[in-house]
C-alpha cells in the first residue's frame, strides 16, 4: 500500500493528521518516507543547492571553520561535525581547503537520516576519518573542541501549524475531502512552529558547551518575530506543487524561523551572531574574488557556471537574502 493510501487510511480510522504528523511520515517513514526512498538533490532530482552550485561555497564555510577556530585559539584536538550533509560535496571542498591550507584534517562527523545519501556520502568521502551518525545523540563526547555546519537543515524538520478561524487560532490539519487529502479549517491567517527546534538546539548547546566549539547554520527563513504566513512548500522535479500531492516521493520543507532559532541558542548559554543575509556573508568572505580567481584557470562553460552561481547565491532576487547565516559558540 503507499504512503499515500496509508495517511488516507489512518485519517478514516483514526480522524485529521496534524501538519506536523503529515510531515514526520512523509519526510521521515522509515519504509516510504522520502528521505528513505528519494536522493533529493541534483540537476536530475527534485532540487539543488549551493554546494551543487559551486565548489566557492564550500570553500567560503572552510574559511569560516578556519577563522573560528584560530580565534578560538587553535585548540587541538577538535572535529568537525555536519548536520544533513546531502550528497557530501560541502565536506569534500572543505576538507580539499583544509588541507591545502595545511589545517591538519580532524575526525568528521556525519549526522544523517537517509541511508541512500549515507551510501553516496560514503564513495564521495572515501579515505577520510569519518563517522556516521543517525542522531545527534551519539556525537562524541572526547574529541575537543567542535566546528559544526548545515546547509538547509532545519527547514526539513516537521513543523505545526496554526489558522486563525474567527479570532481563535486553531491546528491546522490534514483530512479527507472525498478521497482527496485536503487542509482543514480554512482561514485567515497562518502562524508557524517546528517542534523540533528546542530539543535540537539545546543537544547541540550541550555538544558545543561540552567542549567548546561554534556552529553556521545556513537556510531559508525569515527574522522577524510574531510571523505570519504559510511557508510549507513542496518540490518535485524542480516544480512548486501542492504540500499534499505524492507524500513520501516529494520534498517538503518550511522557512526557518531565525528569529527563535537564535533566541534558543542565547536561552542554552551561547552567543549568536546573525543571521546576516547569505549574499552578505558570501560577498564578505570573498565569493567574488575567488570566483575569478578559478575563472582564470576555467573554460568557458566552467566560467559561465561559476559566476551564474556566485549570483544566484548572492543576488537579493535570487538566494542572497531568503538564505540567511546564523553562528552561534561558546
Ligand atoms: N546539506 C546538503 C543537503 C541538504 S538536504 C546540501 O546543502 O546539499 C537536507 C539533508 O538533511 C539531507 O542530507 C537529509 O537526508 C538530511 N536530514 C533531514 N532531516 C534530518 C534529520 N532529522 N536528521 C539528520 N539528517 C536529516
Amino acid at each position: 500500500m503507499s504512503l499515500e493510501a496509508r495517511l488516507k487510511k489512518e485519517i478514516q480510522a483514526t480522524g485529521p493528521l496534524t501538519v506536523a504528523d503529515y510531515m514526520a511520515q512523509a519526510l521521515y517513514d522509515p519504509v516510504d518516507g522520502y528521505y528513505a526512498t528519494k536522493v533529493p538533490i541534483g540537476s536530475n532530482a527534485d532540487y539543488i543547492t549551493a554546494p551543487e552550485m559551486t565548489q566557492v561555497f564550500g570553500e567560503i564555510i572552510a574559511l569560516w571553520m578556519i577563522n573560528t577556530w584560530q580565534k578560538a585559539g587553535a585548540p587541538n584536538p577538535f572535529h568537525l561535525v555536519e548536520m544533513g550533509p546531502g550528497r557530501g560535496t560541502m565536506m569534500a571542498d572543505i576538507v580539499r581547503t583544509l588541507q591545502k591550507l595545511n589545517i591538519p584534517l580532524p575526525s568528521i562527523h556525519l549526522v544523517e537520516v537517509s541511508p541512500l545519501l549515507k551510501t553516496i556520502q560514503q564513495e564521495k568521502l572515501k579515505g577520510l576519518p569519518i563517522t556516521w551518525h543517525k542522531d545527534i545523540a551519539t556525537l562524541p563526547q572526547q574529541e575537543g573542541y567542535c566546528l559544526m555546519i548545515a546547509n538547509e537543515f532545519w527547514d526539513a524538520l516537521p513543523i505545526q501549524q496554526h489558522v486563525k478561524v474567527d479570532k481563535n487560532w486553531v491546528e491546522r490539519k490534514i483530512e479527507l475531502d472525498g478521497d482527496s487529502l485536503v487542509f482543514s479549517p480554512r482561514g485567515e491567517a497562518i502562524k508557524e512552529t517546528c517542534l523540533n527546534m528546542p530539543s535540537l538546539v539545546t543537544q547541540i548547546s550541550q555538544h558545543l558547551k561540552a567542549n567548546g566549539g561554534a556552529a553556521l547554520f545556513i537556510d531559508y527563513g525569515y527574522d522577524h518575530t510574531n510571523a505570519i504566513g504559510d511557508t510549507l512548500q513542496s518540490l518535485q522535479n524542480h516544480r512548486k506543487q501542492t504540500p499534499l500531492m505524492n507524500p513520501g516521493s516529494a520534498d517538503l520543507t518550511h522557512h526557518v524561523d531565525f528569529h527563535r532559532l537564535s533566541s534558543l541558542f542565547q536561552e542554552n548559554g551561547l552567543t549568536a551572531q546573525g543571521p546576516f543575509p547569505q549574499g552578505q556573508f558570501l560577498t564578505e568572505h570573498g565569493i567574488n574574488e575567488r570566483t575569478e580567481q578559478l575563472c582564470q584557470k576555467a573554460t568557458p562553460e566552467q566560467k559561465g557556471s561559476l559566476r551564474t552561481a556566485a549570483v544566484r547565491l548572492t543576488h537579493p532576487a535570487h538566494m542572497g537574502n531568503l538564505f540567511k547565516v546564523l553562528s552561534v559558540s561558546t
